[in-house]
């Protein structure tokens, strides 16, 4: 293990640690590192942990227990260490496997795109997974939320999110103009910033891999990959292709195209069988809204994505309670999706859903799947209570509106 500079790790916890094929091998006391976060971030880790403890010695009848361990980024990290991420926060992410984030604020100036983006690129977390499902009694703008019960799998690496971006009026934009004008035939105007969206063999097939196992390990029936491959062909379009290939060449015993389904098996996927199936990306957005039931992973290119993801969470009732993670080959971090929300900071009002969820979502990838159900029969039960925070209360009828932390007794009373 490789040493730390100013992080101490308590004898109580062991490290997770990574077994064949990367599977986990978890201990019943498995060090866990958590970065609380900024703004808010406070108060939705306190709460969250009351509630995965609470879960996670009700299911397991007090014979485990996570042993937390503190590091840090964001402004917490600045004013202790004059850095917003230390090398530690990196290595204590990378040794120990499995951890989970508050929200952070984006630094203004300082060379720093983002942390969040910093965090997935020096740690690879290839792709990012929003599972979306709604909790009965949450205001949703739809009339039946509950049919729609997919996960996303976003990636996180490339597309034209990649930072590889001109402004218009440098040289560094002229030049590339002027090599696609004069040198490849292209068309494009004097007075344009240019952006680069590449997308890769490696960082597709990765990331469907990663959404074909998800699918199989949790039993769900369809893997769709969302692409713009009529627009952008040799982007989007070869995201759509080499996913198809990469279904083929690794899991032809377990997933089957959509094609195949109508032309050899009347439209009934055979048992035990995935299906493959493909959307253009703006079709989907009309599909999620029109036939929720017919889809269960989405796998899309970084930009869809990132659309489809604020889309559907906005479907079920918003990002307030939407969980996510960032998933690599041997590293796995686990997030709040929404922000720091600086003017409730300290103020022990906001939904600590979103990061609660993330929880029961690391719970699952660890393989303690009843500290996650505790969970989320805990959250559905104070819901049905009509006991919610502020942003539930404003929009349920007869609701009562409790503080960060009552919310937080409220699901440990409901588990
Ligand atoms: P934000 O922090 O998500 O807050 C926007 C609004 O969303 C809040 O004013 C609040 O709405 C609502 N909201 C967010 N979280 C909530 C919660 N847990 N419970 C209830 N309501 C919640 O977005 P922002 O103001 O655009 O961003 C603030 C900072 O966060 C920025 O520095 C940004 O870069 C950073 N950020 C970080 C992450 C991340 O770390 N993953 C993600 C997004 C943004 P009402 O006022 O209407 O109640």
């Amino acid at each position: 293990m490789a040493e730390f500079k100013n992080l101490t790790v308590g004898s109580e916890g062991e490290a997770i640690t990574l077994g064949r094929r990367g599977k986990l091998r978890v201990p019943d006391n498995p060090i866990i590192p958590f970065i609380e976060g900024d703004g808010i971030g406070g108060d939705i880790t306190r709460a969250s942990m009351r509630v995965w403890d609470a879960a996670v010695a009700k299911a397991f009848d007090g014979k485990r227990k996570v042993a937390w361990l503190e590091v840090y980024a964001g402004e917490k990290a600045y004013e202790k260490f004059g850095e917003w991420i230390p090398e530690d926060t990196f290595e204590a992410l990378r040794q120990f496997h499995v951890s989970i984030k508050g929200p952070l604020t984006t630094p203004v100036g300082g060379g720093i795109r983002s942390l969040n983006v910093t965090f997935r690129q020096v740690l690879d977390l290839y792709s990012c997974v929003r599972p979306v499902r709604y909790f009965r009694g949450v205001p949703s703008p739809v009339k039946r939320p509950g049919d729609l019960d997919v996960v996303i799998f976003r990636e996180n690496t490339e597309d034209v999110y990649s930072g590889i971006e001109y402004r218009e009026g440098t040289d560094a934009a002229q030049k590339v103009i002027d090599f696609l004008n004069h040198e490849m035939g292209a068309h494009v105007r004097p007075d344009s910033g240019v952006g680069i969206k590449p997308i890769s063999i490696t960082g597709t097939k990765r990331h469907v891999r990663k959404a074909i196992q998800y699918a199989i390990a949790n039993k769900l029936p369809k893997v769709t990959l969302v692409h713009k491959g009529n627009i952008m062909k040799f982007t989007e379009g070869a995201f759509r292709d080499w996913g198809y290939e990469l279904a083929r060449e690794e899991f032809a015993d377990k997933v089957i195209t959509e094609e195949d389904v109508w032309s050899k098996h009347n439209g009934e996927i055979p048992k035990g069988m995935i299906m493959i199936n493909d959307r253009i990306a703006d079709s989907i957005f009309q599909q999620v809204l029109l036939r929720p039931t017919e889809y269960s992973v989405l796998v899309t290119p970084n930009l869809n994505g990132d659309y489809l993801s604020d889309a559907c969470a906005a479907q079920v009732g918003g990002l307030g309670m939407a969980p996510g993670a960032n998933i690599g080959d041997t590293v796995a971090l686990f997030e709040a999706t929404h922000g720091t929300a600086p003017k409730y900071a300290g103020k022990d009002m906001v939904n600590p859903g979103s990061l609660m969820l993330s929880g029961a979502m690391m719970f699952d990838h660890m393989g303690w799947k009843k500290a996650a159900t505790l969970i989320r029969r805990g959250i559905q039960g104070a819901i049905k209570q009509k006991r919610v925070t502020y942003d539930l209360e404003r929009q349920m009828k007869g609701a009562t509106k409790v503080s960060t932390s009552q919310f937080a007794e409220a699901i440990v009373e409901n588990m």
